[in-house]
């Protein structure tokens, strides 16, 4: 190392230096890398290669990056990376061409047309996750790198943007210092996380080293130089425990590389900083890697290194029997080596120390060597056992397919329009975004727009999707919302609400009905003076105002009998006089809560109908020449309340029609099929045979409105084996 003369950092020098090498910046030519390729791929796809190599050529051309070498040798070292991995050629293609829709005029349509949909897919899912990462927020890494792995799906996408990632921070060092540090945090938030989780350990490894140095060159300086000193006094001691190690797994007849084990500059400062270790302690320990040929040589060669020094209790783990999340498979223990030094083994098989290098992309190293071996599987099963591959262990193409799957099932992630990400169950819509932003934003939801684009309220969300709620101050929640919304805070919040909001509903009603009774003895509400009134309500079994209205809405008391105890108790004068029908009460379909349609003779929207409050039930609404209204209008004519429909109306509306069918077989069908035809829906079918030819079939069927249930007559009648259809008006 060279002495420190100014106030530049040894690594600051260092990475600057090896940012402009040819060996870093453009470490292959597209002839050496096609021939790197030939080692793996079919001699077609070397081609396809190189084709897509002279598009992406030509795009890039006149174009250069800030070490001085042309635009195209980043991303020919992009895909050398990726080669080094022996990734498909698909992902080969899309690694040079990851930039063409970004910084070219070229578009994905374009592409698709040169090289098809998946390549293309994947150059353009590699330009969503810049745009994902370039809007994030510090303290939200986790979910970012759980977005970021959701909304890629194809976890190619995520491997080139890795490898895009990993010769960028090789070459930070030509970065303005702003830019560099934005980037190395952004690798150390983001990039050595995602690696980690898909058991990308030498990649994590470069990435947070190349990160520290980058972010934080002074510190990494010093523990550096450290290392440096402290490795002198090591080197004898640590060859000596190697050499033992390696004599004694040799007598015993096993086949093993054994390798000592130095920590990188960024784990021995994050020891330092979250352990809050001394360096002493940390580097005091020495460590070893035992690489065997099969899974019993390690367990074997454990009970060996266990012969040879003593173990520290309780230190053992088998992650080999149990891996980690990540599918690390490997044998740990901790040993007192002689004159008490601390001494960390890992043991595993040469398949195992692979995947634990390279992760996910150990698959396609080891892709030919496809057996029942479960190690192999068990590797692979990173995705949190997401993937169940052992049944498509056949070709790397099905495992590809595997890989397409979310990975992450059971979660959505999206944007709020700050930024900020919500994490929601799969399923969720913008109502339940909505009431996971806030309870008042919920309640007063009428319209979202999702990426810009107004969304009908119960459509799924994907991650990746940026929400915007829009809100009105007279908005309630709809009963409707209960049947697609996916969380629990949603559902319990418009369940709450509508609690209340079905009380004001009473109320609105029962003022009106109660006024309407009032108005036939030529008085009304407010013309009554209710302190005088009080005792009334005690009769009534009420306390206040609201809660007698409350009673009349929901049909508890009619209003006819309350106005006419009030009206007595107000004027001892008062006598009964003749009804004046004041106006109609309005019905404004499936929206009203406290409305009931009458199974008697079935209304629907359109029909002439009257009201009736019944007890219990509320305001049930009847068609105006049922049988039952008209014994009611002969009784208690007060109770006959006039109503029509709002304009706008809309629902599900029950209907009965009466069908008389030639008997046959697969009438019934045919009678199904006509409904269906005539876009409404059945809810049942009742068979009555009245005779060996005839039968008379009673159909509920449900439709928007008259003219609807006219279309599903109209239907029937088209059916030839049908005699008459009747609508029963009972
Ligand atoms: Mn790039």
């Amino acid at each position: 190392m060279t002495a420190q003369t100014t106030s530049e950092s040894y690594f600051q020098n260092q990475l600057r230096e090896q940012a402009i090498v040819d060996s870093v910046a453009a470490p292959k030519g597209i002839d050496e890398l096609l021939d790197l390729l030939r080692d793996y791929l079919a001699e077609d796809e070397v081609g396809e290669v190189a084709r897509a190599y002279e598009f992406a050529e030509r795009s890039h051309r006149g174009q250069f990056r800030r070490t001085g070498h042309r635009y195209i040798t980043h991303p020919v070292a992009v895909a050398t990376i990726l080669t080094d991995m022996h990734m498909d050629h698909q992902s080969v293609m899309a690694a040079i061409m990851h930039d063409v829709l970004e910084d070219t005029g070229t578009s994905k349509a374009a592409l698709a047309a040169e090289f098809g949909e998946e390549i293309a897919d994947i150059v353009d899912g590699v330009s969503k996750l810049d745009a994902i990462f370039q809007s994030r927020a510090e303290a939200q890494a986790e979910n970012f790198q759980k977005m970021a792995m959701a909304t890629a799906r194809d976890i190619r996408v995520i491997l080139v943007k890795l490898a895009d990632r990993l010769h960028n921070m090789r070459t930070i060092g030509v970065m303005p210092l702003e830019k560099r540090r934005r980037i190395a945090r952004e690798t150390l938030d983001f990039y050595a996380p995602i690696a980690n989780r898909l058991g990308m350990n030498a990649i994590r490894i470069e990435f947070e080293d190349l990160g520290f140095q980058a972010l934080y060159p002074l510190r990494a300086d010093r523990i550096y130089r450290a290392v440096r000193s402290a490795r002198g006094n090591r080197t004898a001691l640590m060859d000596e425990l190697r050499i033992s190690l390696e004599a004694a797994l040799r007598r015993e007849g096993i086949d093993a590389h054994v390798y000592g084990r130095e920590k990188h500059l960024y784990s021995i400062y994050r020891k330092m900083k979250t352990q809050r270790k001394s360096f002493s302690d940390i580097m005091d320990v020495f460590g070893f890697r035992i690489v065997v040929d099969q899974v019993d040589a390690s367990y074997r060669a454990l009970g060996i290194v266990h012969n040879l020094y003593k173990p520290k209790p309780n230190r053992f783990k088998d992650y080999i029997a149990i891996p980690k999340a990540n599918g690390y498979q490997s044998l740990h223990t901790s040993l007192v080596g002689m004159n008490g030094v601390p001494i960390e083994v890992q043991i595993r098989t040469r398949q195992m120390d692979t995947f634990a290098e390279k992760g996910i992309a150990g698959h396609w190293l080891y892709k030919t060597e496809e057996s029942g071996d479960g190690n192999q599987v068990r590797a692979r099963q990173w995705l949190a056992g997401l993937l169940d591959l052992q049944q498509r262990a056949g070709s790397s193409l099905e495992f590809i397919e595997s890989l397409k799957i979310d990975l992450f099932p059971d979660e959505v992630y999206v944007f709020t329009p700050d930024g900020d990400i919500l994490e929601l169950p799969r399923g969720a819509s913008v109502i339940d975004f909505a009431y996971a932003v806030h309870t008042d934003i919920g309640n007063h939801c009428v319209a979202a727009r999702v990426d810009r684009q107004l969304t009908p309220l119960s459509k799924p969300l994907e991650s990746g999707q940026t929400v915007e709620i829009i809100t009105s101050d007279d908005a309630h929640p709809n009963p409707d919302w209960l049947t697609f919304v996916v969380s629990g805070r949603a559902r319990s919040a418009i369940r709450q609400t509508l609690k209340v909001q079905q009380r004001s509903d009473s109320i609105r009603l029962g003022r009106r009905l109660l006024d309407r009774a009032l108005a036939n003895e030529n008085s009304s509400i407010k013309r009554l003076d209710f302190r005088r009134l009080r005792k009334v309500f005690k009769n009534f079994g009420v306390r206040r105002l609201d809660d007698l209205l409350e009673e009349i809405g929901i049909g508890n008391l009619m209003a006819y009998v309350v106005a006419q105890g009030l009206l007595a108790a107000d004027d001892d004068d008062f006598e009964a006089v003749n009804i004046d029908q004041a106006g109609p009460i309005s019905i404004r379909g499936s929206g009203g809560l406290v409305t009931n349609y009458a199974k008697c003779c079935y209304p629907v929207a359109g029909d002439p109908v009257v009201g009736h409050m019944t007890p219990g039930k509320g305001f049930v609404v009847h068609i105006e020449t049922c049988r039952n209204v008209e014994d009611i209008r002969r009784k208690h004519p007060a109770e006959i309340i006039p109503a029509r429909w709002t304009n706008d109306t809309h629902g599900e509306f029950e209907a009965l029609l009466n069908v008389t069918v030639n008997r046959r077989k697969g009438v019934i069908a045919e009678l199904a099929a006509a409904v269906t035809h005539a876009d409404a829906g059945i809810n049942q079918i009742q068979i009555d045979e009245r005779s060996a030819q005839v039968s008379g079939v009673r159909l509920e069927v449900s439709v928007k409105d008259v003219d609807h249930l006219r279309r599903v007559e109209q239907r029937l009648n088209t059916v030839t084996a049908v005699q008459e259809v009747v609508r029963p008006v009972e």
